[in-house]
């Protein structure tokens, strides 16, 4: 089997004027994304997404591995990410490069996936795994002045049992955020709180304090994610978990976390840490220091796709039945057709779980017409 052809798809997709939404370090209107769509010599189509906007990871795919992609077999994905830290020597720990790899390596693994008859994550070994705990993503700082209440009610209407939400701009805001959160959702419910790295030390750690009786699964981000010893200090000081991976990059950079148990929850989005090759990898180390895995998801509908397979993949080690722990999965509310619109079945989270599709490679049809409809070039 050989790859024949090698598409950069940029999507992109923007909210009206004043409908901005984000976290506690900004708002944006825009979202880009880039999907890779693969063919092979027997007509096999595979689909992977470059979570990067359009220009920069087009130009990087087109440039730097579309030549190398067209003749290789799809069977030897694992070669992808590890020839990207040598082959475009120095430039091997960039996100946008990083995020070329994951788009090929995930579209591999959906054409090996339909040429063996089986679904991606029992081709990473994996055991049966057909639901998935789904958590809303929500709460965002938004532009327009909104009921801070409003967007979790929906969420509990939508019958999710967990959520995450946006927090980070002062101590005192950020516990009536979850109080109010935590009063919604109910005792039960799971609640993670998503600083964005908006806090230097000691700030997180008055807002941890601040928090901390509401029962919080984990905080994520409560540091910059290029500070390191912001993280190793934390550690001592916050008896909440802590998450943290949206902003790192293979295999290299998770191994700073996972060492020593620098952060509890490692989230490598399958759109940037290297595919899901590499995201295995992540997983296996972080099973040797005990640190859970919950992938980042903010992605279109492949991106999650990837990220849903991969969740399923993930061993529950140390666990035994006697300690139930759901595999979380984020599941975005924020207006985004790119992640609503684009699959054939797009994921439901009606009643608190999250289908894990059964069907050979990611489980997915593309509808042409919504790709068309957020096509940027
Ligand atoms: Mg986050």
């Amino acid at each position: 089997m050989e790859i024949t052809d090698v598409q950069a798809i940029p999507l992109a997709h923007s909210l009206p004027d004043g409908e901005g939404l984000g976290d506690a370090r900004g708002f944006g209107t825009d979202r880009g994304t880039t999907l890779v769509r693969l063919e092979t010599d027997d007509g096999t189509v595979g689909w992977g997404e470059a979570f990067a906007p359009g220009p920069m990871a087009t130009a990087t795919i087109e440039t730097m591995f579309a030549d190398d992609v067209v003749g290789m077999d799809p069977f030897e994905v694992e070669s992808l990410a590890e020839n990207s830290y040598t082959d475009p020597y120095h430039f091997g720990g960039d996100v946008v490069v990083q995020s070329a790899v994951s788009a090929i390596d995930v579209a591999c693994w959906d054409i090996i996936g339909k040429s063996v008859g089986r679904p991606a994550h029992r081709l990473l070994g994996g055991t049966r795994c057909e639901k998935l705990t789904p958590y809303a993503s929500t709460m965002y700082f938004t532009e327009a002045d909104r009921p801070i209440e409003e967007p979790i009610r929906d969420a509990v209407e939508e019958g999710f049992t967990a959520a995450k939400i946006k927090i980070g701009a002062d101590p005192e805001s950020d516990a009536e955020r979850v109080r109010t959160a935590r009063e919604i959702l109910g005792d039960d419910a799971d609640l993670m709180v998503d600083m964005n790295g908006n806090y230097r030390p000691h700030q997180a750690v008055k807002s941890a304090r601040a928090i901390e009786e509401y029962d919080v699964t984990w905080i994520e981000e409560p540091v910059p994610p290029e500070n390191a010893s912001g993280y190793r200090e934390l550690r001592g000081k916050i008896d909440i978990p802590i998450a943290a991976g949206e902003a790192h990059y293979g295999r290299f950079e998770f191994k700073e976390l996972i060492d020593d148990r620098t952060v509890d929850i490692v989230q490598p989005n399958l759109g940037r840490c290297g595919g899901l090759s590499e995201a295995r990898l992540i997983a296996g180390m972080a099973s040797t220091e005990n640190v859970a895995v919950r992938p980042h998801i903010w992605n279109s509908a492949v991106g999650m796709a990837a990220a849903v397979q991969f969740a399923a993949s993930i061993s529950n080690y140390p666990h035994t039945r006697n300690v139930p722990e759901p595999m979380l999965i984020e599941f975005d509310r924020s207006e985004n057709p790119m992640r609503s619109e684009l699959l054939e079945t797009p994921f439901d989270p009606a009643g608190g779980t999250i289908d894990v599709p059964q069907e050979p490679g990611l489980g997915i049809e593309i509808d042409q017409d919504a790709l068309e409809r957020y096509r940027a070039d």
